[in-house]
């Protein structure tokens, strides 16, 4: 059978810029495929009316002298319409290609092409949604098709040409019910694409030939990680079991081949060996390049094994995690045989009930939300995990609308009732991990679980904290109280929404209740017909209330909008808490009124609960009471008077985005009553734990010190890397007087990327020295084809971040979140900047409210609080600079308050090199030369 994907036209435009209408087309590429082979190829360069852009070259290759020769845009155009002809049209990021070419015809005096152009970029995000990155080159990876020079057009439409025929091959696997559903779904949203999709399912109930069906198992044989069996066996196991598997020839070893014994990793397996044997709480400092996460897991498995118990392993970043989880544990099972299970929150989980209802409910979604849908329902039958991470089309860290109607966190589990228990990959992973040894979790959940009394994870005694560093920050978080306009919204629009069409729970269950039994249910008619009311009014107020606040905000501290997060303390009595006392006086009443009305509602359809309403009446149960426990969280904030909490209002881009928060101030006694007292034995692990080399810091702000002493141990392990050779770090004291600070950095910055050309971070403490900073390189280097990325102007942290990785001479300036976790080898960072000390911004409501509860113990708060913070930022942020044992750097600090006061021992005595002045601009070279020789 003949199709789309068998007989067609790929073709692939070079051009001078993004913007059609201001950009020209500088190549033209197409291929000729018939019967799913290449009979003729189309390649012509253009002579653009401007000059060709740098960046432009250095992507495609495409020089100025290359088109000089070339022909007019006309010729071309008209040589390219007779080799298309009426032939369906492939194009890769579809409407960008289609756009340049519907321009230039118009330009030639044609009519736009009228050939149906399909869009292999949407079909792949559909059919590969597990791919991360869909450039066509990772397309043609995937589907091991060789691709020559990447960005030119010729070589990439012969590349789509041979993609598209096994794009269908793959696509049409699929079961025909599957592709059905979403021709329909792509209807909703994009025509061609659902002709291409309406193809597939014809090829489909049209050809014997196809391969049968892969059952999800088979589909998935190679995405599974290693598995142990459960090992019911009490064993007994003695240090010499954990440290033989360190050694040179042992086992770790035989698996690793870059293994080697490190001391330092094997101290830190004894010292968390005697904390599982001795009950103890250990806290242990070790440097990059420990092993750290082997150095732990192992006692703490065989320990989990012998003695049939759990071990908690919760760590901060996602990257840590994934290491934990797909990488170091899958290696230590090949070894010794275990379970583990990485467990989220309910909200990272995809409920396939609410999956399936939402498919059946197809006229109720938006085109965007059918766009979503049409991008997750592939991913939903072939996933084992029903983890959204897996899903890079929806995971992107962009709220879904979608995706709040259909994950786990949503409203109404039915639980033991619902049709998809047995699959339910929320029940999987709650009862697998019950059964496993090692439990993966973040410091999100660990915290949500100890608000929640253990309700996630179930009772546990033994805990590791990786980036432990980092948990009184989550636990402040957790154990607070945050409360916005979307927090409502949310809320409010799962029980009713009026726009762009009448939905919700309530809506769902007054359209049974008025078909089925109008006069038996006429009472909860009136009940559901008075709610939806209320619900608006509510919606109207708070939307009214948020803006307001906003307009405050604006006001108090000149918040724009669009401006990043502003936050203003709300102290009791002052004039922000005396406007919201004021201000929600009505909404009170709206609000209690509305969760009565919910009640009565409950009470009122019971009755019909095991009738028609099996799904919806759980749904309306958890959302009234959802709503009740958010009306409860957004009264707090009328009182302001609880002496261990901070109040603030924070900001965002929008009014939407303005949000009331509450956060605990005594987070170390609290972590002691809420989660040590239920410990055995706890390891808190990080590279940066330790202040002028003492632990009393941490262990004063994780509430450790409340522990009996002879039940905490202490250990900080140097690096096995040789900080004091491989890292220089260089003060630069010469600035001028007149000198603006911004511009004399990026003066220097300028100079020293000229000067060496190598991989750079400049690390930032303000966003605007940032901007400014950004403008001056900007100006400057990118024509000497060094790339900037900056951090809010080039892209996400994981765009820029990735881009970073694959280019060796770039700079790369970021703000906070660059400062730890970032992780940059070799050649790829090789210079870091450091703007100025990280010292907390002084009007932080947090850190202020943390400052004056230990000025009224009577402690100095800049020693005891201020600075020990900058110093641990500090040495994360240096840190992102010798990540391997061959690293080599330099990193330039810009502040010289680091010799210069009273405090500056301290800072000097926690780093692991010596802070070397340095006079001149000539001397700074000549040392970075002396470095990188
Ligand atoms: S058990 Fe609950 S979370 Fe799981 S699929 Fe059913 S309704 Fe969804």
């Amino acid at each position: 059978m003949q199709t789309i994907f068998d007989n067609f036209v790929a073709f692939d435009l070079e051009t001078t810029g993004l913007d059609r209408t201001t950009d020209e087309i500088i190549e033209i590429g197409a291929v000729r495929v018939e019967n799913g082979e290449i009979k003729d190829v189309f390649s012509t360069l253009v002579k653009p009316t401007r000059p060709i852009p740098t960046f432009i070259t250095t992507l495609t290759g495409i020089t100025n002298e290359d088109v000089r020769d070339a022909r007019g845009l006309k010729d071309a155009i008209d040589d390219f319409a007779g080799f298309i002809g009426d032939s369906p049209l492939w194009a890769h990021n579809a409407s960008f290609d289609a756009g340049f070419l519907d321009t230039a015809f118009i330009e030639c005096g044609k009519f736009a092409p009228t050939n149906q152009i399909f869009d292999s970029y949407r079909l792949s995000k559909i059919f590969i949604p597990r791919l991360n990155g869909l450039s066509l080159g990772n397309i043609a990876k995937f589907f091991l098709v060789e691709q020559k020079r990447a960005h030119r057009a010729s070589d990439d439409a012969a590349t789509l040409a041979k993609i598209v025929p096994r794009l269908k091959i793959y696509a049409a696997r699929f079961p025909e019910e599957l592709l059905d559903k979403l021709v329909s779904i792509t209807g909703k949203f994009d025509a061609m694409l659902s002709e291409a999709i309406y193809n597939l399912l014809e090829i489909k109930r049209g050809s014997a030939s196809l391969p049968d069906v892969k059952s999800r198992e088979e589909m998935l044989i190679n995405l599974e990680g290693i598995r142990g069996e459960k090992d019911d066996t009490e064993r007994r196991f003695e240090l010499s079991d954990v440290l033989k598997l360190f050694d040179n020839d042992g086992a770790i070893a035989s698996i690793l081949p870059d293994f080697k014994r490190r001391d330092v990793q094997l101290k830190m397996a004894k010292d968390v060996y005697y904390a599982f044997q001795q009950g103890e709480f250990l806290l242990i400092e070790a440097g990059t390049g420990t092993g750290k996460s082997l150095a732990y897991l192992v006692p703490a498995v065989l320990f989990a094994l012998s003695k049939g118990e759990r071990v908690i392993v919760s760590t901060n970043t996602k990257n840590l995690q994934e290491q934990l989880f797909f990488k170091d544990i899958p290696t230590l099972q090949q070894i010794v045989p275990f379970k583990s299970t990485l467990v989220k929150g309910r909200g990272n989980y995809i409920c396939l009930e609410r999956l399936k209802r939402t498919v059946e409910k197809l006229n109720q979604l938006t085109s965007r939300e059918a766009e979503e849908l049409a991008y997750t329902l592939v991913w939903a039958y072939e996933t084992r995990s029903g983890d959204i991470a897996e899903n890079i089309n929806l995971s992107t860290g962009r709220i879904s609308p979608l995706w709040m109607h259909i994950n786990a966190d949503t409203l109404g589990c039915l639980g033991h009732k619902c049709p998809f228990y047995d699959d339910c990959f929320l029940v999987k992973v709650r009862n697998e991990q019950k059964e496993s040894q090692i439990v993966v979790v973040n410091h999100s959940l660990l915290l949500a679980d100890v608000a929640e009394e253990f309700g996630i994870l179930g009772g546990y005694s033994y805990l590791i904290v990786d980036e432990a560093h980092n948990l009184e920050k989550v636990a402040a978080n957790f154990l607070g109280v945050h409360i916005g306009l979307r927090n409502f919204n949310i809320l409010l629009g799962e029980l009713y929404k009026e726009e762009p069409l009448p939905r919700g729970i309530i809506h769902n269950i007054s359209g049974k209740l008025r078909k089925d039994y109008p006069e038996k249910a006429e009472k909860s008619i009136q009940l559901l017909a008075e709610s939806s009311k209320k619900i608006l009014t509510a919606r109207r107020q708070l939307r009214q209330f948020f803006t307001t606040l906003g307009i405050l905000l604006q006001d108090e501290v000149n918040w724009q909008k669009k401006q990043y997060s502003v936050r203003l303390r709300m102290l009791q009595s002052d004039k922000l808490h005396r406007f919201i006392i004021e201000r929600t006086e009505n909404i009170k009443t709206e609000l209690l009124l509305l969760s009565d009305k919910l009640a009565e509602l409950v009470s009122e359809t019971k009755y019909f609960e095991d009738d028609i309403l099996s799904e919806e009446y759980p749904e309306l149960v958890s959302a009234a009471g959802k709503l009740k426990d958010t009306i409860v969280d957004f009264l707090f904030f009328r009182k302001c008077s609880e002496p261990e909490y901070v109040f603030w209002v924070e900001t965002g881009r929008s009014f939407e985005d303005v949000t009331l928060h509450a956060a605990p101030t005594n987070v170390g006694e609290l972590l002691d009553k809420m989660l040590y007292k239920e410990l055995e034995t706890a390891v808190f692990t990080s590279a940066t734990l330790t202040v002028e080399r003492k632990f009393t810091y941490i262990k004063e702000r994780l509430g450790i010190n409340r522990i009996s002493p002879d039940r905490v141990s202490e250990e900080l392990l140097g690096s096995p890397y040789n900080f004091k050779e491989n890292l220089l770090v260089l003060l630069p004291v010469y600035k001028r007087d007149d000198e603006e600070t911004d511009d004399w950095m990026a003066q220097v910055a300028l100079d020293v990327s000229r000067h060496f050309r190598r991989g750079s971070l400049f690390l930032f403490t303000a966003y605007n020295s940032l901007s400014r900073v950004h403008s001056t390189l900007e100006k400057e280097l990118p024509k000497e084809g060094i790339a900037i990325l900056a951090q809010g102007v080039s892209g996400s942290r994981y765009a820029i971040s990735s881009r970073f990785k694959e280019s060796r001479e770039s700079i790369l300036l970021g703000t906070n979140s660059f400062w730890e976790g970032a992780d940059f080898k070799g050649e790829t960072l090789e210079v870091l900047y450091i703007s100025k000390l990280p010292f907390a911004v002084p009007t932080e409501p947090y850190h202020q409210a943390i400052c004056e509860k230990l000025e009224n113990e009577g402690k100095n708060s800049f020693l005891a609080y201020i600075l020990p913070e900058c110093i641990l930022k500090f040495r994360q942020g240096l840190g992102r600079l010798i990540r391997h044992e061959n690293d080599v750097g330099v990193a330039i600090l810009f502040d010289r308050r680091v010799i210069d006061k009273r405090y500056s021992p301290a800072i000097l005595n926690s780093l692991p090199t010596m802070v070397i002045p340095i006079y001149s601009q000539k001397e700074l070279i000549i040392r970075m030369e002396g470095q990188f020789r």
